[in-house]
């Protein structure tokens, strides 16, 4: 199978269209063309005094973030944009997987907030944001307070140690700095890595948390690609993966044959593993399909929307911990103003696959859709609705490299409602592996512009 033409060439013409702005080769100041007021200060002090242009603050620089940037640049070129993360850089968990196993270098996978701002013409500040009133349209970093016309919200995800550990924090922090997933923060790449890596053998153990979480099928994918590091390395290793879910999903018959023929001496499955217990100190799970020692673990505690969310009280009563929008147009429920786009929003449909999946794709998609929505509104006109589509490679196999690939269709149905289609490309091809690098670099085009170093994969 070849990636999908329609995602292609629409991903395809988005990124030439972002490298042709006018307005990218501009530099950092954007569209406001303000000099920069002191950046050092308390929180209270004023980041960015207001110029005439409206201003659409952006809070959270990952996936969703970058995409709506750049594209308010190009849609909206008149709107200042400002972007604020709390991270220096941005590192992508896409493709992570495969940097843990020495497929591909860190430094691929690592981009520059300051160029990329000047190459497309947004500001960014590397700031911790604090406070959201939307009342006063107004956010606190740690840097100072900035007001906006229109607010995108992009947070991502937190982890919901409680529901594991109720007040315990003692455990709780042991279990995120011994055993971290990587799944919410960044940094944690790196540990476990290095665990990885020093890991002499014995039995590692991973579990998939309640859905909705970040990336459904990408803990497979890691389960695999380290298999084939203990297999390649000949390290006396065994992967126990504990599924809260009744069987492995997306992509299931795909991930099974790679368990079965790749990897039937490294990896175990186990469904319906709803962890009941978890003892990082004694280094113990119990769930309702059985008790589980280990090694070294990867411990993954439910996922509900990022800080920022909360902060700016989207979280609903009755959305379970995920923020509240209108599942098309992703606007606040109730502000007209702000938007939440990516991992942190809430079911979309009645239909039973009620999320969005968590991915980097997605996100994009909404980045772009809120883009467009904003671009409309500052040009008085009424946005048409518009939905996303979903695309997903998960390397499975090293010698030689190989991947599976999941399609969603987003359309409505006869009563209005969001209906999805899913196509799962469950045979391993070196084609998919390749195209994995493909849709990297487009999306790394759009949200980076020329300031992104191409990804390709080592020997
Ligand atoms: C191992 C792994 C593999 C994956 N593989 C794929 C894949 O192959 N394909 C795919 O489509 N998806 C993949 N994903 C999922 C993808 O990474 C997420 O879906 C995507 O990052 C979601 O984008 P987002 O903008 O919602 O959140 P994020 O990209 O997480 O961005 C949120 C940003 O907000 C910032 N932030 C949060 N709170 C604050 C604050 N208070 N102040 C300042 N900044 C703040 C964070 O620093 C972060 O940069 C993978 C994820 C993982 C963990």
């Amino acid at each position: 199978m070849t990636l999908d033409r329609r995602h292609f060439i629409g991903t395809l013409s988005a990124t030439a269209a972002v490298a042709a702005l006018p307005g990218c080769a501009a530099t950092a100041p954007g569209a406001g063309g303000m000099a920069h007021p002191l950046l050092i200060g308390k929180a209270r002090q004023v980041l960015l005094a207001r110029g005439k242009a409206p201003r659409v603050v952006v809070c959270g620089g990952g996936w969703g973030g970058l995409t709506a940037a750049a594209n308010l640049r190009q849609l909206a070129p008149r709107a200042e944009v400002v972007v604020i993360d709390r991270n220096p850089v941005f590192f992508s968990s896409p493709l992570s997987n495969m940097w843990l196993v020495d497929m591909v270098d860190g430094e691929h996978l690592t981009h520059d907030y300051l160029r990329a701002a000047d190459k497309l013409g947004w500001r960014f500040f590397q700031a911790e944001v604090r406070q959201i009133d939307r009342d006063r349209r107004q956010v606190v970093t740690s840097l100072g307070t900035l007001d906006y016309d229109w607010l995108v919200l992009a947070p991502g995800i937190r982890y919901n140690y409680e529901a594991w550990f109720g007040n315990d924090r003692q455990a709780a922090d042991a279990a995120r700095t011994r055993f971290p997933s990587a799944y919410a923060s960044n940094a944690e790449h790196l540990a476990i890595k290095r665990a990885l890596h020093a890991f002499k053998g014995g039995e590692w153990v991973m579990n998939l948390p309640p859905p909705p979480q970040r990336c459904p099928p990408s803990p497979y994918e890691r389960a695999c690609l380290i298999a084939w590091h203990f297999k390649t390395h000949k390290i006396k290793g065994h992967i126990t993966i504990l599924d809260h879910k009744p069987a492995i999903a997306p992509i299931g018959l795909g991930y099974k044959l790679a368990f079965e023929e790749l990897y039937k001496d490294y990896v175990t499955y186990v469904p319906n593993a709803h962890v009941r217990e978890v003892d990082p100190f004694n280094r113990r799970v119990r769930t309702a399909a059985g008790d589980h020692a280990f090694d070294h673990a990867i411990l993954m505690a439910p996922h509900q929307a990022g800080d920022l969310a909360w902060l700016a009280g989207t979280v609903g009563q009755d959305t379970s911990g995920w923020a509240d929008v209108d599942p098309v147009t992703m606007q606040v429920k109730g502000d007209a103003r702000s938007f939440v786009i990516g991992d942190a929003i809430a079911a979309v449909s009645p239909l039973p696959f009620r999320y969005y999946p968590k991915s980097a794709h997605i996100a994009n998609r909404l980045g772009r859709i809120v883009a467009y929505q904003i671009a409309e509104h500052l040009a008085g006109r009424a946005p048409e609705r518009r939905l996303p589509d979903n695309l997903c490679y998960m390397v499975v196999n090293g010698t030689p490299r190989e991947a599976l690939n999941v399609q969603f269709d987003y359309g409505f149905d006869e009563q209005g409602r969001i209906a999805q289609k899913q196509l799962d490309f469950n045979e391993r091809t070196p084609a998919l592996y390749r195209e994995d690098f493909r849709w990297a670099n487009f999306m790394f085009g759009e949200m980076f512009g020329s300031a992104a170093p191409e990804v390709t994969p080592k020997a």
